[in-house]
């Protein structure tokens, strides 16, 4: 089968490594460059931790486990240490930790004692402070997972077109062709559409309905600033989640920095505001030691790619079957499931983990409403 997918994001990378492990001859077709979408902003925490409703959560957790059996050196599955001082706080980790439990999901309430011997430089936070571990789930430096799975699919002679902006997709019963903005056309026997946040734009050159958050409007459920610090020489692990800020490293000694509380003033057309820089470093000494003086060495706003409801999109989006489309928030978490399921179903199997996230909702009337604008400790 000849597949052109589009898109060399981390999900259309894992798309185009799952089909060339099914022996199909693919062709990536990349805007931009790889990994210059929202794959290059992203906290790349790997969890089903406050995923609803069960289909999503399923979808999710399966993710999890599907990290863990692609192990490499850009997978680090040290898990997510959670800790609560405010009783708002508390009180949702609680309804959370009970809920996840009784879904089959590894999670432990531990002392503060255990959360200092899991990371020796937190500092302490004040008696009665609720610590909460989820040991399973990890963090991935995104760039090198997508490099993985692109570098698959191009072992399996998959080919990159860089630079090359799909203006056109023309379907029918015997194939498709895809137009590029040079000219350039490219057939196959099926597209796949992995376009991240551009997908309703995408999509439609197909005739499909795929709506999408719009960056530029959608405030906190699209936008996040994301924060990496200098090298300092303090000990971090893994995520470590708080009310005002998370936490993860970021290689050699920096810390990525992510502050739900100060999102809503995150505007994707503007740099990250000196104020909001500010405060940002000036939390993190209250929660890591050995953090002084960290300065700021890459300040980003990153832009969600949200479908309309929240949830992934994923399936055929025509009667003949041959335009597929993909589109996802969380999908570092999702990437590698996606490389083996969406494949599956170009090969005609169907998956029961994506069946409840067809893109027929939203032209049949069945789709949710969006999501709620904050996020909370716990979400991404
Ligand atoms: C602040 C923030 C925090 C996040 N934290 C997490 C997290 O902790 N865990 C998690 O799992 N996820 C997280 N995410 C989400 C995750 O990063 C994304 O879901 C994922 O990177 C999306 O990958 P993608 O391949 O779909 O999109 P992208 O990486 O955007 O790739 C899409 C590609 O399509 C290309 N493209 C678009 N239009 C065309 C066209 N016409 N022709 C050719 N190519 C085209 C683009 O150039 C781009 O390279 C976060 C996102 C943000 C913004």
């Amino acid at each position: 089968m000849r597949v052109v997918v589009i898109g060399a994001g981390v999900v259309g990378s894992a798309v185009a490594a799952g089909l060339t492990r099914r022996g199909a001859q693919v062709t990536v077709l990349e805007a931009g460059t790889p990994g210059a979408g929202t794959t290059s902003t992203s906290v790349a925490w790997i969890n089903a931790n406050n995923k609803t409703p069960q289909a999503y959560f399923d979808l999710n957790h399966a993710a999890v486990w599907a990290h863990h059996q692609l192990p490499g050196d850009w997978f680090h599955p040290t898990g997510n240490l959670e800790y609560a001082v405010t009783d708002d706080h508390k009180e949702q980790l609680e309804a959370r930790v009970s809920r996840l439990q009784g879904m089959g999901y590894p999670v432990e309430r531990v002392t503060a004692r255990r959360a200092l011997a899991l990371e020796p430089d937190l500092v302490p936070p004040p008696p009665g402070t609720e610590h909460v571990f989820f040991p399973v789930e990890a963090y991935v430096q995104p760039l090198r997972l997508l490099g993985r799975l692109l570098g698959e699919a191009r072992d399996h002679g998959a080919r990159l077109e860089c630079g090359a902006e799909v203006t056109a997709i023309e379907a029918g019963a015997s194939g498709v062709k895809v137009t590029v903005a040079d000219g350039r056309t490219f057939a196959g026997d099926a597209v796949v559409t992995c376009a991240g946040r551009w997908s309703e734009q995408v999509a439609a050159l197909a005739g499909a309905t795929v709506p999408m958050l719009d960056p530029a409007v959608s405030g906190t459920v699209t936008n996040g600033f994301l924060v990496t610090t200098t090298a300092v020489p303090a000990r971090l692990s893994r995520i470590l989640t708080t009310a005002a800020l998370n936490l993860r490293p970021d290689g050699g000694g920096r810390i990525l920095l992510q502050s739900l509380p100060l999102d809503h003033l995150a505007d994707p057309a503007a740099p990250v505001p000196a104020e909001v820089l500010a405060k940002m470093i000036a939390l993190l000494p209250g929660v890591l030691h050995a953090t002084d003086g960290a300065a700021v060495e890459r300040a980003v706003v990153g832009q969600r790619a949200m479908p309309g409801d929240g949830l992934t999109v994923a399936g055929f989006a025509d009667p003949d079957r041959r335009v597929y489309t993909v589109a996802t928030h969380s999908g570092v978490t999702l990437a590698p499931l996606l490389m083996d399921e969406v494949a599956g179903e170009l090969y005609g199997e169907e998956s029961p983990l994506l069946a409840p996230f067809r893109p027929g909702r939203f032209t049949d009337g069945t789709a949710g409403p969006a999501p709620a604008p904050a996020r909370r400790p716990g979400q991404q």
